[in-house]
């Protein structure tokens, strides 16, 4: 295998630090590879490249590539996808970070099996902030309600919140969920965490607060089919 990967790394923290610091940006913000649809060994390269945290949408794809790996002191996995009912069961035993909470059912589903030695899980409330139809996430103005019932979760921790703009709708957005997580952390002081950007506008959401970026492409190169989950 070539060094692909890890060069494609090491032009996106370079990329990363450079814009933050022409930007004048004082947040801390984090690199999420998505490694959606990639092999196991992809992410072992990231891995070995010193990437530390990933991003997963299918929950097969997570449940064996987190089996695979678990040898791998310090990886972190985090689920970005949409949530099944029928599928938290291997979130909360697979994930140490979940963003796309958008209802309490689920919520309290992943704390009632997320196992009593570990940690809690990490979680973001994804926002629909685009007001799609079809898309997943919590309506802006039910967020804060559901804040305060997560909130209560024994073996989840509220982190923040995430969110994928409509296509050429990200400044609005982003401007929109920083907003919202001001509001969020007067209640939520803990929940600082900011989940938005992706490949193609990265930089915007930097400037909007983000904390998390979600590279997969720019890391990975182009998808294949997705699998089926
Ligand atoms: C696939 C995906 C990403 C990564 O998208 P790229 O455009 O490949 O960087 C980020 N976030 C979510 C929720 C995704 O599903």
């Amino acid at each position: 295998m070539t060094n692909n990967i890890a060069e494609a790394l090491k032009s996106a923290y370079n990329a990363i630090t450079e814009f933050q610091t022409k930007q004048q940006l004082t947040q801390q913000s984090r690199l999420i590879a998505v490694s959606k649809t990639k092999p196991a060994a992809a992410v072992e390269q990231a891995f070995h490249a010193g990437q530390r945290a990933f991003g997963e949408n299918y929950v097969q794809e997570l449940v064996s590539k987190a089996t695979e790996l678990q040898q791998l002191t310090g990886i972190e996995w985090h689920f970005i996808g949409p949530i099944q009912s029928n599928k938290t069961k291997d979130i909360a035993l697979y994930a140490d970070w979940v963003h796309s909470i958008d209802r309490l059912k689920i919520a309290e589903r992943l704390s009632a099996q997320r196992p009593m030695n570990k940690a809690p899980l990490q979680v973001l409330l994804q926002v629909n902030i685009s007001g799609e139809e079809s898309k997943s996430g919590i309506e802006p103005d039910e967020l804060l309600q559901l804040a305060d019932a997560v909130a209560k979760l024994p073996q989840l921790r509220l982190k923040g919140l995430m969110a994928i703009p409509q296509p050429g709708k990200g400044a609005e957005a982003f401007e929109q969920m920083q907003k919202l997580s001001l509001q969020l952390q007067q209640q939520h002081p803990d929940a600082k965490e900011l989940s938005m950007g992706m490949s193609d506008d990265w930089q915007q959401a930097l400037r909007f607060g983000s904390t998390m970026i979600r590279l997969g492409t720019a890391i990975f190169g182009a998808r294949g089919i997705p699998s089926n989950d």
